[in-house]
């Protein structure tokens, strides 16, 4: 019996597992995490109002499922492990070695470091189920005080955090200030300019200040401090809370692929070691966003060419292209594109389509394949 081992449960590596439980019933599957509970992190933003526990599933629940053994484990490596561990075809267990015949390596992204400070919170805070109780603080002490509030990232999560929060303390009615801080001149760089512009005028709507071309560069107690790239003029905000969303990236470092999935490593291919998701680069012309929809379709390829490397046919390429992107901004709005990158798509009607994508992946879960367009 050939074993394949996936190290790293989020979209990618589900994936993977969820269509090889599916194609090859003879396959022994194995799953590592450093969790206990995979996370579908696409809607952490929720999590200010909702327990994170709404947007988990325990790796115990999907290893009966789909048919898999979870190991509860974090396992670092580099570039020369990958290496060892290709010539070995085994991975170091802390009781035992687990030996493989395939090794698919989805270890997705971690949160760009920036300097933290006393009064700051970030992706980590909201991924340990920190969200609601920072917004039950922030509604104490808005009940003392007026709110000063920062938070620094313009790109998707960031925008999707702050109108969340945004929403959430409108509708508890304390009075606070909200201001958004970004290097960037655009909102969303990966949006078509039509979102930007949607965007900022929504921010104006809802009296939010927005400081584009500005640095973030720490945090006191009661203060944030700034600097203006195109002046180099630094300054001091007051700002009682600083959330930091400045973006992710390929942890723990990015995996070339060839257009199969198969990790090259010092130009050689590791031919048993495959790689999908935020983590992987693939060397072909399909999709290589740090997105759930690439990875859960870099996961879902992954598979398929480790049946068809067993039953020794070429493998398929990577050619999956971006069919839309949406970013929520509150409850019933939301903006991006959806078919072509011309049709831009905004407000109920586009946070109705997200919500519809976000069901997609719980069905997925679930075990309902809707994702017919893989390729
Ligand atoms: C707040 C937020 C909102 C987002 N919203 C969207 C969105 O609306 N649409 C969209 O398309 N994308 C969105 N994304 C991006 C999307 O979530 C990622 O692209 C997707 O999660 C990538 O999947 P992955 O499987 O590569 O990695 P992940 O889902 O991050 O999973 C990686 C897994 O690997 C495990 N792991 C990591 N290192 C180790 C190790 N050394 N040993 C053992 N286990 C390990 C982790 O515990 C984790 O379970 C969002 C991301 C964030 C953070």
């Amino acid at each position: 019996m050939h074993r394949v081992v996936v190290l790293g449960g989020g979209y990618a590596g589900l994936a993977c597992l969820i269509e090889l439980s599916k194609m090859d019933k003879s396959l022994e599957l194995h799953l590592l995490d450093a969790d206990t509970d995979h996370c579908k992190i696409t809607n952490l933003h929720k999590t200010f109002q909702h327990p994170l526990e709404k947007f988990t599933v325990s790796y115990a629940e999907l290893a009966k499922k789909f048919h898999f053994t979870f190991h509860q484990h974090r396992l670092d490596f580099s570039e020369q492990d990958l290496a060892r561990w290709q010539l070995q075809q085994k991975l170091p267990l802390p009781q035992a070695e687990l030996p493989f015949d395939w090794l698919v390596v989805a270890t997705g992204a971690s949160p760009i470091q920036l300097h933290a400070g006393s009064g700051s919170f970030g992706q980590k805070e909201l991924r340990r189920g920190q969200g609601k109780a920072l917004l039950e603080n922030l509604l104490e002490t808005g009940s003392v005080e007026p709110l000063q509030l920062s938070l620094v990232g313009g790109g998707a999560t960031g925008v999707q955090m702050l109108f969340e929060l945004h929403e959430q303390l409108r509708i508890k009615r304390v009075p606070y200030k909200l201001r958004l801080i970004d290097q960037n001149q655009r909102l969303v760089p990966s949006l078509p300019e039509g979102a930007h512009k949607y965007i900022a005028k929504k921010l104006r709507r809802a009296g939010i200040d927005y400081l584009p071309g500005t640095n973030y560069l720490g945090q006191t107690d009661t203060e944030i401090q700034l600097t203006e790239l195109a002046t180099k003029h630094k300054l001091s905000l007051p700002s009682q809370q600083t959330l930091l969303f400045p973006g992710v990236s390929a942890a723990p470092f990015a995996l070339e692929t060839n257009a199969h999935g198969q990790v090259m490593s010092e130009g050689r291919m590791l031919e048993n070691i495959l790689s999908a998701g935020d983590c992987s680069s693939f060397d072909s012309s399909g999709l290589n966003s740090l997105t759930a929809q690439a990875a859960v379709r870099k996961g879902k390829l992954v598979a398929r060419n480790i049946v068809r490397l067993r039953g020794g046919e070429k493998p398929q390429t990577y050619r999956y292209h971006e069919k839309g992107y949406l970013v929520s901004l509150g409850a019933l709005d939301a903006i991006g594109w959806i078919g072509l990158r011309c049709n831009l798509v905004k407000g109920f009607p586009a946070s109705v389509i997200k919500d519809g994508m976000e069901t997609q992946y719980d069905l997925f879960l679930k075990g309902v394949d809707t994702y017919l367009d893989f390729l």
